[in-house]
């Protein structure tokens, strides 16, 4: 999954939470609380992993690295012979 996918994720559950809470309070809170615990730990820079913050930023502030919010983090290293 990219940056990006997960970013529609959270931000799809945090709008929906917004929604439900409307109906029914708790399950909205318990959407939005999923939503953040989410951002937390999938807003990260691939590079170093650390927290890349509120701003979506297209460089890592502790790294420097230029973050693709489409790429998939994979392990597997693509490499052009
Ligand atoms: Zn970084």
């Amino acid at each position: 999954m990219s940056l990006r996918q997960k970013d529609y994720i959270v931000a799809t559950l945090a709008i929906g939470g917004l929604f439900v809470s409307f109906v029914k309070g708790e399950a909205g809170a318990v959407m939005l609380l999923t939503a953040l615990a989410l951002y937390i730990i999938w807003w990260r820079c691939p590079y170093c992993g650390k927290f890349l913050g509120r701003k979506h930023e297209l460089h890592c502030r502790y790294c420097g690295k230029a973050v693709d919010r489409s790429a998939k983090k994979t392990k597997q290293k693509q490499e052009n012979s």
